[in-house]
């Protein structure tokens, strides 16, 4: 075991690779450590999986003292202390899980100078015993973690960060850093009002995440394209899955356990304790997926996440690109899934209808949701668009699906002409009108009950479609819609109405595109993925197998998630390059000095086993 202190004087790479067991700094993570450990403040801006916490971590080594860690989540807080401490770095926590005496023997480490970090929940760190207690403690630097919970127009809001402000009256010399993951310049603006960094340095990095693949696919069945998806791509791997309400995520969870999927439901309609519980379980086991609305969402701090799905299409590009950045956190190839269909820009809009909200917030939120149907519409780079959202120029990326496998463009301006005739006269001649599915039977000529019944069988476009598949109408139709060229009525059984711009379609002025995806074999257009095991040969898959199981063995007995033993990527390294020795194990990422004393022995055993 190793005793000593880690906080020996030292650079930040040598205390990086000593103790982390990495091999360089990722981005800009040398020069706001570099920043942080001279006394300066710092507004970091990063994507989730970007590696914030080394941001103060580092720091918090370097600087005498103990740095104090803001964390919204006390849920998490034990996981980050217990990853910490697995490290050989002297860690605790402050919140309402610990009893009077254990709080009490933490204060008394702090004061006596025995910690390297202490994380305290916002709630309690403004309190006067608390304030009282770092008035008299040596204090590092203060990190404030998920930082736009400042923003009282964010969904994360948290009344207690308005107080953090204090910090910065009380305790003018010790340097403070804030981080997030949220990118839009209003939020970043807030923080640093609210916080008082005006005179921080702030560090945006870029917000792409290269190991994350997008793809949105046409929705038929969205539960056996998902079926499909996870049995595919994902067997036996950590995923989320994300729909709308909590009705459809038990339904979908209830079936996926009925498939064989080792499947969990996470909404805000369960008691706390069952949250908890199962928030607890897809954290420290391997493999569990969880079907959630967005109530599960911030703090998922697992890094082995290997995708995310959605079965319902969000309303923004931030919700997007929040939700999807909780996949591949630990760099390894990871996905962003969603089926998208007609019903999902029907439903979003008549959200943003029915909503209390004032008139000027509505028509924010949908010009929002708009951005993101032009994402879904994309026939080119999802990457290049996501991050022009975010003001980032970029080029086309090649792990999209519309890099991977381009879609074809073909001029649909003819069979838009022949939809939206025939919508105008299946209403002209039928009352207040017809939804989808009717008026694609009169476009193909078929002669259901109902298009006798209303004589639709007589209208000039009765079968003029008939040589279109009907599922290239529905696209079609949820292009139009999605351009406001259609309205769906959904107070009124979704009857179909022409909008006022779709008469420049109709007089040949405006040009109306259809993007077809060309049936592809499943997993021919698909590369090899780096996914652990999957990249292996098959002994040093056998190898990774036996590594896992172990792993297991060790996470259990000590009480920690399996990721906190370590990582996938590192198991994955020792599986293919077998190091026959300590030394050799020591070239292996993610091994430092203490893992390499609490496991190097074992993991050399089971190499030559
Ligand atoms: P964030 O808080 O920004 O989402 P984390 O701090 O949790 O990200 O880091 C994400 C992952 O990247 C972690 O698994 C971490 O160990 C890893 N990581 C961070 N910095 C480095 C680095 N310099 N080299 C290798 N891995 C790193
Ligand atoms: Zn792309």
């Amino acid at each position: 075991m190793l005793r000593e202190p880690v906080t020996s004087p030292a650079t930040p790479l040598e205390t990086l690779r000593r103790v982390f067991g990495h091999g360089d700094f990722h981005g800009a993570q040398r020069e706001i450590v570099q920043h942080v450990v001279a006394g300066g403040d710092a507004l970091v801006l990063m994507p989730t999986g970007g590696g914030k916490s080394l941001c103060y971590q580092l720091p918090a080594l370097l600087r005498p003292g103990t740095a104090i860690v803001v964390s919204p989540l006390i849920a998490l807080m034990q996981d980050q202390v217990a990853a910490l401490t697995q490290l050989g770095i002297r860690a605790a926590f402050l919140n309402s899980t610990l009893d009077a005496a254990a709080a009490r023997e933490v204060e008394r480490e702090l004061l006596a100078g025995d910690l390297e970090l202490l994380y305290v929940a916002p709630e309690r760190l403004t309190t006067p015993r608390c304030l009282a207690l770092f008035d008299q403690a040596s204090l590092a630097l203060f990190a404030i973690d998920e930082a736009h919970c400042v923003s009282q127009w964010g969904h994360d809001f948290r009344p207690e960060y308005l107080q953090l402000s204090v910090l910065h009256e009380r305790y003018p010399g010790v340097p403070r850093i804030a981080l997030t993951a949220t990118a839009d310049p209003q939020t970043r603006a807030e923080i640093i009002e609210r916080l008082a960094l005006d005179d921080a340095r702030v560090f945006v990095s870029s917000f792409d995440r290269p190991n994350i693949r997008y793809t949105i696919a046409d929705k038929r069945d969205a539960r056996a394209q998902l079926l499909e998806f996870i049995r595919g791509e994902h067997p036996g791997e950590a995923g989320i899955v994300y729909c709308l309400s909590r009705k459809r995520v038990d339904e979908t969870a209830a079936w996926l356990q009925s498939q064989g999927v080792s499947a969990l439901a996470y909404h805000a309609g369960l008691d706390a304790t069952t949250r908890a519980e199962r928030q607890a379980r897809f954290q420290r086991e391997d493999g569990v997926v969880m079907v959630a609305t967005i109530a599960f969402g911030m703090g998922i701090d697992k890094p082995d996440v290997r995708f995310v799905a959605h079965l319902d299409m969000p309303k923004s590009i931030e919700g997007y690109f929040q939700e999807t950045g909780r996949a591949g956190r630990d760099g390894a190839a990871a996905d962003a899934w969603m089926t998208y269909g007609l019903a999902d820009v029907v439903q979003q809009r008549r959200l943003i209808e029915m909503s209390e909200a004032d008139d000027a917030y509505k028509r924010l939120s949908m010009a929002k949701l708009d951005a993101m149907l032009g994402l879904a519409e994309a026939a080119d780079c999802r990457r290049v668009r996501l991050l022009a959202y975010f003001g980032e120029a970029s080029a086309p990326c090649g792990n999209c699906d519309n890099c991977l496998s381009p879609p074809q463009v073909r001029d649909a301006s003819d069979d838009a002409r022949k939809l939206l005739s025939c919508i105008y006269r299946c209403r002209q001649a039928g009352g207040f009108g017809f939804a989808a599915t009717h008026v694609i039977d009169v476009l193909r000529g078929r002669l259901t009950d109902k298009v006798q019944r209303f004589g639709h069988d007589r209208l000039s476009t009765f079968g003029v479609g008939a040589d279109v598949p009907e599922a290239d109408w529905r696209l079609l139709l949820r292009q139009l819609v999605a351009q406001h060229l259609v309205e769906v009525d959904h107070q009124r059984f979704n009857v179909l109405r022409l909008a006022e711009a779709s008469r420049a379609v109709l007089r040949g002025e405006r040009r109306v595109e259809l993007r077809h995806r060309p049936v592809t074999v499943r997993g021919k257009s698909r590369p090899a993925k780096g996914t652990p095991a999957a990249a292996l040969d098959p002994a040093a898959a056998e190898l990774f197998d036996r590594l896992r199981a172990w792993r297991g063995q060790v996470a259990r007995s000590r009480g920690v998630p399996a990721y906190v033993v370590l990582h996938d990527s590192t198991l994955q390294a020792i599986a293919q390059a077998r190091p026959p020795s300590i030394e050799a194990l020591r070239s292996i990422p993610g091994l430092g000095e203490r893992r390499l004393a609490n496991y190097g022995a074992q993991l050399l055993a089971l190499v030559s086993g």
